[in-house]
């Protein structure tokens, strides 16, 4: 056995020096033994419930995330679906946005944030062609993450430290790099990779202080030891014909868009599949946009919350938070006794600027931020438009 793993590390060490380029080289990550990598801060990739918790014991994270920019359009869904929402030991009910910069509206996220909900980073360009996310070095990864996060402090109004996660547009993952620019900024997660091997039962959140054994839908993924930040794996859902589907509004075979009544079956067989396997944390990942085209979709996603809602072990959570509870897992009888997450609101001195020239297209534009007006329209490389 020992002999094996050092001939599987040798072979590993080979080709780290073929791909030298590609991973700058950095070492290649090491078989994780969970003997050595322990929580809170070290976690194999694993289907194991962590703290070893049976599954009627553990909490049912329920996470319901929205990609791309905040405006003022789509904000009136999230008024209406997410806020004021509670869970059933009344704390207020989680959801993640991650956020794209281009024509988002600064004052919507403030009040997202005042509500409760988290702010994540989706990038500054959210650029085409997808193979510029593959292609991506270091650089331009904290261009458009490690500058979007100061960008999105900065006109939202909120706590720096706030933001703790990022999505990588397209779920294309870019190798080692966007892992490399969160641990350099100490940020907590990235919540881009889906899995079509994990999901039942599902992959629970794990480190990269080793090796995962992740399936890499999307490659490149990472390959080096990057200890520090957590990956939240996409548990997506499988589709009427057996399709696997990473985000619920790009399946395959749904069920028809006007038949509220399937759709509730549809997402709530996906969420028993977690609920009565071994918990790990259910997505419900959504762009507003299919809401706001599909009512009937729109409904049965609401009439489906409501359920959560109203389940005592199931919770509806900021994404953060279910990392935070992996790292100290605790039953969840104790769970439910925890103080509520608290959420210190901040001000939107507000300004409407524009026209705002634009340094990569012809567009003027205009912008709603809670700060003094930018020079030029913020974009990559001059994130706070001086
Ligand atoms: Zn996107």
């Amino acid at each position: 056995m020992k002999l094996t793993v050092a001939l599987l590390s040798l072979f590993l060490v080979a080709s780290a020096v073929v791909n030298g380029e590609e991973t700058e080289e950095l070492p290649l990550a090491e078989l994780c033994d969970p003997e050595i990598c322990k929580l809170p801060n070290c976690r194999c990739s694993s289907t194991q419930i962590p703290g070893g918790l049976a599954p009627r014991d553990t909490p049912q994270f329920v996470m319901s995330t929205f990609d791309d920019n905040v405006n003022i359009i789509n904000i009136e869904t999230y008024r209406e679906m997410l806020y004021d929402r509670k869970n059933s030991n009344g704390c207020p009910a989680g959801a993640t946005f991650y956020i794209s910069h281009e024509y988002t509206n600064y004052r919507a996220v403030n009040e997202l944030y005042n509500n409760g909900f988290e702010i994540a980073l989706h990038s500054i360009t959210h650029r085409t062609p997808q193979t510029f996310w593959a292609e991506a070095t270091k650089e331009d990864m904290r261009k458009e993450f490690a500058d979007q996060r100061v960008q999105m402090a900065h006109f939202a109004n909120i706590p720096l430290t706030a933001i703790q996660g990022i999505r990588m547009p397209f779920l294309q993952l870019a190798g080692n790099a966007s892992f490399e620019v969160l641990k350099e900024n100490d940020m907590l997660y990235d919540c881009s990779w889906p899995t079509r091997n994990f999901i039942n039962p599902g992959i629970w959140p794990y480190t990269l202080h080793y090796a995962s054994n992740q399936d890499c839908p999307i490659p490149p993924c990472p390959t080096a030891s990057i200890p520090g930040p957590w990956i939240l794996p996409m548990i997506g859902w499988i589709d009427q014909m057996g399709f696997h589907c990473s985000m619920a509004d790009a399946c395959f075979a749904p069920p028809s868009v006007n038949d509220e009544n399937a759709w509730f079956e549809f997402i709530t067989e996906n969420f028993e599949r977690h609920y009565k396997g071994n918990r790990a944390p259910f997505g419900i990942f959504f762009h507003e946009g299919y809401f706001r085209f599909n009512p009937a979709v729109r409904n049965a996603v609401t009439r489906f919350l409501n359920v959560v809602n109203n389940l005592p072990d199931a919770f509806m959570v900021n994404s953060r938070d279910v990392i935070e509870w992996v790292k100290s897992p605790v039953p969840v009888n104790e769970y439910k006794r925890q103080p509520c997450r608290q959420n210190v609101p901040t001000n939107c001195p507000f300004s409407s600027c524009g026209p705002l020239r634009a340094t990569h297209t012809e567009e003027q534009f205009w912008m709603q931020i809670c700060n003094v007006c930018p020079r030029v329209y913020p974009w990559y490389g001059n994130p706070l438009g001086v």
